[in-house]
């Protein structure tokens, strides 16, 4: 009662990490929501606050592309050497949601939000090594609350080719020397298509010692002999984390691994698959802002069944079509390119006009698929919108509103939208490919489990196959398709649930196990 002053208030409940807790720097070139492309900028936006509410101290350190107003000078300069030139960067820092932020400001950065990975090979290369020279130095320079984290219990998180050079890094300029020796580094592949190759010359880009030559150079029957960031990456990172276990397996295939298989494969005790959480404030059918206005309705898994018809009949009614509450709705979202498998739609499309169906489709990219979903429309107009663009609240609404969402993507990494789907009683259908074979577990009739529906080859027929049992399901066993689309809702697909996984890597690599 009040001993020694204190009050219950001033009694901090221990950390979820336990003993656990460490220091964690994650270092990224994209971070929302500051700069975003793509599922890379949401993880460096998320992750580091789930860690932090687990009790960790988190920092993040990325480009500083522009002005943020929430950001101020931590008097900290420092001039890099970088192809021989000097470049000056200056920190910047911010606290937000239990995070360090530091941004690294420099002439190359300014106003590069929207080009992040443009310009000529060598200017690239420049600026992601004078980042991970910044970056490498930040526990010793940028004081944050008062204090360096140093280099006590400290992992580094990098993330693709672009900060794969900081685990070397840290190697060559510390390790090598006797310092940091119980730092560790994580690489994320989030994509392994880009590499960062160049001509073996490209060495004298990264200031290395001669000695670390072998560890970029890579034989390919593409490239031939060339330099790859990624290689010398992976080779020397402590841990390797891929965005979903899938992906982790489909690298060490020679299709999926775009070279890198053999590199992969002898680092395989390195790896762990961890799947992305979702942004479970932004994507919640409890809390949806997009749901609130038009016609449709916030819902929960209490009233599924009258809130998603709600936004069923709202869709239809905003899209045009016919208002319908038994006719199944199929959605597609995404990027209209190869990877998506939207041309597996587009020969399925015959068949599928043949059922009594829906589709709805969002998506911008090539040209010639935007004029294809644009002529689906035209040819099929009580049953077909193909809506070409790039618009987040109709992204929300289809999820909202379509019973059934179609992703026939020929690799994903992750993948967001089964996710979203599934969190807002969406039913999946889906090649069982990366991300998605992960978290879409196949419906079983016989012990009413399962999430969706999968194929397993990105073929027309397959597809079909998929797409008519769930339909078929959808008609005539009411039951088991509540009992799908509840089960997904009730997954916890946060990035709490994420973070708990990538604390055991961070364990795992501060012990060696
Ligand atoms: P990728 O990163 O390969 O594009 P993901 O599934 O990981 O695929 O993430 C895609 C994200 O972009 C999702 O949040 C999805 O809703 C969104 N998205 C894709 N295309 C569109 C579009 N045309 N309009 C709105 N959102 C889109």
């Amino acid at each position: 009662d009040g001993a020694a002053g204190f009050t219950s208030e001033d009694v901090k409940p221990p950390p979820l990490a336990g003993p656990n807790v460490m220091n964690v720097i994650l270092v990224a070139v994209e971070c929302a929501p500051w700069s975003k492309t793509g599922g890379l900028g949401d993880v460096a936006g998320a992750l580091p606050k789930a860690l932090a509410r687990r009790g960790h101290r988190v920092m993040v350190v990325a480009p500083l592309y522009g002005d943020y107003a929430e950001t101020q000078h931590s008097g900290v300069r420092k001039v890099y050497k970088v192809a021989g030139q000097d470049m000056e960067v200056a920190y910047f820092q911010a606290y937000i949601d239990g995070v360090d932020f530091v941004f690294i400001e420099s002439a190359v950065f300014r106003h590069m939000e929207n080009n992040i990975y443009a310009g000529k090979r060598e200017d690239i290369l420049k600026r992601m090594v004078l980042f991970c020279k910044a970056a490498v130095d930040v526990p010793w320079l940028v004081p944050c609350g008062g204090a360096c984290y140093g280099d006590g219990n400290l992992a580094f998180i990098a993330n693709d080719w672009h900060t794969a050079l900081l685990p070397v890094y840290l190697k060559a300029y510390y390790r090598d020397n006797g310092l940091m020796i119980y730092t560790r580094s994580i690489l994320v592949i989030h994509n392994i298509a880009h590499q960062g190759r160049g001509p073996v010359a490209d060495f004298s880009f990264v200031d290395l010692p001669g000695h670390y030559l072998d560890l970029f150079k890579l034989y390919d029957p593409i490239g031939g002999e060339h330099f790859n960031i990624f290689a010398a990456g992976l080779k020397t990172a402590d841990r390797v984390v891929t965005v979903s276990h899938g992906y982790s397996r489909e690298l060490k295939t020679v299709e999926g691994g775009w070279g890198l298989h053999g590199i992969i494969n002898e680092n395989d005790w390195k790896f762990r698959g961890i799947v992305n959480g979702i942004d479970t404030k932004d994507w919640n059918p409890q809390h949806d802002a997009f749901l609130k206005s038009d016609g449709y309705t916030n819902y929960s898994l209490e009233t599924l069944k009258t809130g998603k018809a709600q936004c069923k009949a709202a869709l239809q009614k905003e899209l045009g079509l016919p208002l319908r509450e038994d006719v199944p709705v199929i959605g597609f979202i995404g990027r209209l390119d190869h990877q998506k498998g939207v041309d597996l739609i587009a020969e399925a499309i015959p068949w599928m006009m043949g059922q009594d169906v829906q589709l709805v489709m969002l998506g911008s990219g090539r040209p010639d698929l935007e004029e294809m979903l644009r002529a689906f429309e035209h040819q099929h107009r009580d049953k077909v919108r193909g809506w070409v663009g790039f618009s987040v609240q109709t992204a929300h609404r289809i999820t909202a509103g379509a019973d059934i969402l179609l992703m026939p993507s020929r690799f994903e990494p992750c993948g967001l939208n089964q996710l979203y789907a599934m969190n807002y009683g969406t039913v999946p259908v889906v090649h069982a490919v990366g991300g998605l074979r992960d978290t879409v577990h196949p419906f079983n009739p016989y012990e009413e489990s399962g999430l969706g529906w999968t194929f397993d080859s990105a073929e027309v027929g397959e597809l079909i196959h998929a797409l008519g049992n769930c339909l078929y399901t959808y008609r005539e066993y009411k039951q088991s398709w509540e009992g799908i689309q509840r089960r997904g809702m009730m997954q916890d697909l946060s990035w709490d649930h994420a973070a708990q996984n990538y604390e055991e890597v961070l364990v795992a690599a501060k012990y060696q196990w």
